[in-house]
């Protein structure tokens, strides 16, 4: 902007350069409140595990003598809670990786239907527990080569799959499914469970974020697995997407970069 008036074009320079300055303080101040606020949900999640396991070990302390039964089912609490916490740190310790970029995406060529099966065999006792029977929908024999990161896709397929149970109904089903685009995958799980209101769609990828906190501590969620999901599939420069209907089931989809 050029107005050949030097007393306006020194005003406009000073008003653009201030219009930069409050651009860059509300992005640091948006960081602040984003930085506070993970603090302060991190300490959160600990606390509630850690009060937990200190009310069962002392009263399992109190009853050891008189009641060792009790005092056993107490420990047994305790020991969840410490589990729970075990299961926090780790996904805190990805995700924080992920966000650094510390660790790196290692591509290799791989066949996907190899993996979900391995997957599906790994949880097969899981799914069962609940009565929910996991299928390939298309009954997949052929390969689908992809170039991505092996064991960080796992986790993926883990995630997803591991919640399609958790808020997944008894005696329903998970099924995957892939679809072959023009140079991708399109790779979908999909379950017949509690399904989400739409209006937690939008946020549902964010850390911490639950659409019932108590069930998902129930079913022993860290409320970081689908923030995890979304970095890694970012990671690989890759889309994830959900769709729900409430009493009805869930699908979550993702692409991955085809190989031939
Ligand atoms: P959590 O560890 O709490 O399961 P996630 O990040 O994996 O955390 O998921 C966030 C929230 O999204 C969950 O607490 C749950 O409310 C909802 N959610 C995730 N997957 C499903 C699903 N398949 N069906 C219904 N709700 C789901």
């Amino acid at each position: 902007y050029v107005s050949g008036d030097p007393i306006n074009d020194v005003e406009y320079e000073v008003k653009e350069w201030a219009r930069e300055k409050k651009k860059e303080i509300d992005l640091l101040k948006k960081q602040e409140q984003f930085r506070r606020e993970f603090l302060s949900n991190v300490s959160h999640e600990f606390k509630t595990p850690l009060f937990a396991i200190q009310g069962y070990v002392e009263t399992a302390c109190d009853c050891l003598h008189d009641d060792p039964e009790t005092a056993k089912n107490f420990l047994t609490k305790a020991g969840k809670n410490v589990e729970r916490l075990s299961y926090l740190i780790n996904d805190l310790d990805s995700i924080s990786k992920l966000e650094s970029g510390e660790i790196p995406i290692n591509y290799e060529k791989f066949d996907f239907v190899h993996l979900a099966r391995e997957i599906m065999d790994g949880m097969e006792d899981k799914a069962k527990a609940k009565g929910i029977v996991l299928s390939f929908k298309e009954k997949y024999t052929t390969p689908a080569m992809v170039w991505a990161d092996r064991e960080k896709i796992r986790q993926v397929m883990i995630n997803l799959i591991q919640n399609s149970l958790k808020y997944g109904k008894e005696h329903g089903s998970t099924a995957i499914k892939i679809f072959e685009l023009h140079d991708q995958y399109l790779i979908e799980v999909t379950d017949d469970g509690i399904g989400i209101d739409e209006k937690h769609l939008p946020r549902l990828f964010e850390r911490f974020y639950r659409v019932d906190s108590h069930r998902a501590r129930e079913v022993g969620g860290t409320g970081l697995g689908l923030a995890i999901v979304k970095h890694i599939l970012e990671a690989h420069q890759q889309i994830i997407s959900v769709r729900s209907t409430l009493q009805i089931g869930t699908t979550f989809a993702f692409t991955l970069e085809k190989k031939s």
